[in-house]
């Protein structure tokens, strides 16, 4: 590990300030739970001249609540495992509530942080060695290509084939998240909000960030709209092994807005993965076995495996069907219950 400066901000308007005033070209990384970026420090895939942790500000930035308006607020410092236990995020977004019960460990859930989660580099194994400079490291090749490509993606990918790493994203995209970001602007802090969706960048320059951040740009709170909320969504992943593992599919399905259904795979692409033509086949229809059945069969149509993860795309259908009979079925058993 290269030594650095620390730097812990009071407040989030404070982060945004110190951002603001280094040097240009200055290497700062900022940390939160750490999770990844101690792994990231340890293999001195980022050597930063500055550290700035917002753990400091865990508190009202680790706040879950709900406005007013119905709109459930998540802070960016909240941990994984207050998001997976938090009633309000059980009762209206279950999908999310179980992408993140289903990351990792206990002990990384209770460290882990919503916007670490979201932020966190790819876990492509090219990347993570200091051995390799693939393209995304500013070589010349994807190693990933001729190599070792079984946990890479199986479409959306362009010259990097990395999927992208987070539970939480497929969930939040199905459930029509936003995302308010604060930054040092000409006349103090500003504050822009963004649709998940216009988060998540498709490698096209494999260099750039996997998100759409500016620089000096925070995750501050996540913002989950009342027209998403409801029993009605779920979240399943496969894995190779029961315990903790990182999933080979994930798919969240969000069936609460019955006009404009939201089915979201993980672990396949770069960026989450809408389900456009599964969408439509469910948009304002039933939702009995055979149209299930029917829509999942449209799920990795046109998908593109590489020369180990075939095994990839016979997993989507099964991961997609079973993800909308949960999220059917919820809404049976509380209208049973109710
Ligand atoms: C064994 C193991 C298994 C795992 N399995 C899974 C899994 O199945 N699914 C899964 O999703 N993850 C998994 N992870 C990854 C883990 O969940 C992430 O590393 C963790 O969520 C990152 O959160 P953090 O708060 O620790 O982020 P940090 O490590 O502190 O930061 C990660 C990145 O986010 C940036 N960042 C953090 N907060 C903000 C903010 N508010 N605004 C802007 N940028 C920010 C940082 O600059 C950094 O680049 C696993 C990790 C391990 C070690
Ligand atoms: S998939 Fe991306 S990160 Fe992995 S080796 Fe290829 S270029 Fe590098």
């Amino acid at each position: 590990m290269n030594r650095f400066a620390y730097l812990v901000p009071q407040s989030f308007e404070a982060a945004a300030k110190l951002l603001a005033g280094l040097p240009p070209r200055s290497s700062v990384l900022v940390k939160a739970g750490g999770i990844d970026v101690l792994d990231r420090l340890k293999e001195r895939i980022d050597t930063p001249q500055q550290v700035l942790n917002l753990l400091a500000l865990r508190g009202e930035a680790a706040r879950i609540g709900a406005t007013a308006g119905g709109v459930v607020e998540i802070g960016a410092l909240a941990t994984l495992a207050e998001v997976a236990e938090h009633e309000l995020v059980r009762a209206r977004f279950p999908a999310v509530a179980a992408a993140a019960g289903h990351t990792a460990t206990p002990q990384i859930r209770n460290a882990a942080t919503v916007g670490g989660n979201l932020c966190q580099k790819p876990r492509c194994w090219y990347f993570r060695s200091r051995d390799y400079r693939c393209l995304k490291k500013g070589g010349s090749m994807c190693y990933a290509v001729a190599g070792d490509n079984r946990y890479h993606a199986v479409v959306g990918a362009g010259a990097c084939h990395i999927v992208h790493p987070s539970n939480l994203a497929p969930a939040l995209v199905a459930c029509g998240a936003r995302i308010r970001l604060v930054a040092e602007g000409a006349g103090g802090s500003a504050s822009r909000v963004i649709p998940i969706d216009a988060f998540f960048r498709v490698p096209v320059d494999p260099r750039q960030d996997e998100h759409t951040l500016r620089p000096g740009e925070l995750i501050r709170v996540i913002e989950l709209p009342a027209a998403g909320a409801g029993p009605q969504s779920a979240y399943v992943e496969l894995r190779e092994k029961q315990s903790f593992d990182w999933p080979l599919v994930s798919c969240a399905a969000n069936l609460n807005d019955r006009a404009h259904p939201r089915v979201v795979l993980g672990a396949v692409a770069p960026i989450p993965w809408r389900l456009r033509a599964v969408e439509r086949v469910l948009a304002g229809g039933g939702l009995d076995d055979r149209t299930i059945s029917r829509a999942a069969a449209l799920a990795a149509e046109g998908f593109e495996p590489m020369s180990r993860n075939a095994y990839k795309v016979r997993l989507v259908a099964p991961a997609v069907a079973d993800a909308l009979r949960q999220a059917r079925d919820r809404g049976k058993e509380d209208s049973d219950n109710g």
